[in-house]
């Protein structure tokens, strides 16, 4: 297969082919998706170098100023960043929170960084696929960190969580009373719960790591192969980040980093399957999907019934579902 015209060029590192590229796999048109698969596919063995790293926290938390920070303290050791998001905000506007350039200025200037909004169109599971399309491209690219946001609501930690090989909860110094307001979900999903803003109010960022640390073990199984440690640190003057950085390290010594990928790889091509199947049947029996639906809805089947007379398929998609009496006498 003759390799894409943007391989080369993103292989070489050049940011504009980076970002064609991701707007190549961003494009719904049918014809620019079979040449994103093929280019995805053609760059794969050169992806996965990068530490994944995915954040999250609630608006205001200090995201952008960590990253900012981080980046920065990464690039001046040689490392090269970039920066996607996973923001369901932006699938609600159609914009997006992280287009704006003010939100990290030092870092959307930097040679060594690549800044990327979160598409600003299509489902949660659609943006979440592009942005897994996009950590690939990004290392394919040399860029050896890779930093996925979102903001801290619904699914989209789930998503991010499930392509990154670690996940950071940022949280304030009041932890104490956020401590209820953090879904217990979010921090099970949590490998570093991170107190931003310690500069404010450094007694209080005490008792908020001592906070985290104390519900972090509790959600930790006996015997988990990594225990998630809590941290703190102010975003705006930088104390703290080299030791975040050393967990970092951490994890990825004392974790199998490849294993935790190959699961996510496995569960990610399941999602996608169920997804393509119950489309195309969706698809093909949407008269007799609405017909039984009803019938289900009416009383007239229990909704196992339903299922069983939709599934496995009717030869033909013609709409006919058997009746109630019918469907509970075969059952019977
Ligand atoms: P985001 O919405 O999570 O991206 O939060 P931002 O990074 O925009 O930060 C929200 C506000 O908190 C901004 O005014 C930041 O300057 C401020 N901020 C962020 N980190 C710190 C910190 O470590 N210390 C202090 N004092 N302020 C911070």
């Amino acid at each position: 297969m003759p390799s894409h015209p943007l391989a080369a060029p993103l292989l070489a590192g050049q940011r504009r082919a980076l970002a064609r590229a991701i707007t190549l796999i961003e494009s719904t048109r049918p014809e620019h998706e079979v040449q994103a698969q093929a280019l995805l596919a053609e760059l794969a063995p050169h992806a996965g170098g990068a530490v994944r790293i995915g954040l999250t926290g609630v608006p205001g938390v200090g995201k952008s100023t960590f990253i900012e920070a981080l980046g920065l303290w990464l690039a001046e050791r040689g490392h090269r960043v970039a920066v996607l998001a996973v923001d369901p905000s932006s699938v609600r506007t159609g914009g997006s929170i992280m287009g704006d350039k003010t939100r990290m200025p030092g870092l959307s200037v930097h040679p060594a960084a690549f800044i990327r909004p979160s598409p600003s169109s299509g489902t949660l599971g659609g943006v979440a696929r592009r942005t897994r399309e996009a950590m690939t491209l990004c290392e394919a690219a040399g860029y050896g960190v890779v930093l996925v946001e979102t903001v801290g609501v619904g699914q989209s930690e789930t998503q991010v969580a499930g392509m990154t090989d670690l996940f950071v909860l940022l949280t304030l110094p009041n932890a104490g009373d956020e401590l209820q307001g953090i879904k217990r979900g979010i921090m099970e999903l949590c490998d570093l719960a991170v107190v931003n803003k310690a500069d404010t109010d450094p007694r209080a960022a005490n008792r908020a790591q001592a906070q985290l640390t104390a519900a972090l073990s509790l959600l930790t199984p006996y015997g988990a192969e990594w225990r998630p440690r809590a941290l703190q640190l102010s975003a705006l003057t930088g104390q703290g980040i080299e030791a975040f950085w050393e967990a970092v390290q951490a994890f990825r010594d004392e974790v199998d980093v490849s294993a935790r990928r190959r699961q996510q790889t496995a569960a990610w091509f399941d999602e996608l399957l169920r997804e393509a199947v119950w489309t195309s049947f969706v698809r093909g029996h949407s008269e007799a999907l609405a017909q039984c639906r009803r019938e289900v809805l009416t009383g007239r089947l229990t909704p196992v019934q339903g299922v069983q007379a939709l599934w496995p398929a009717p030869a033909s998609a013609s709409g006919e579902v058997p009746s109630g009496s019918e469907a509970s006498a075969s059952s019977s």
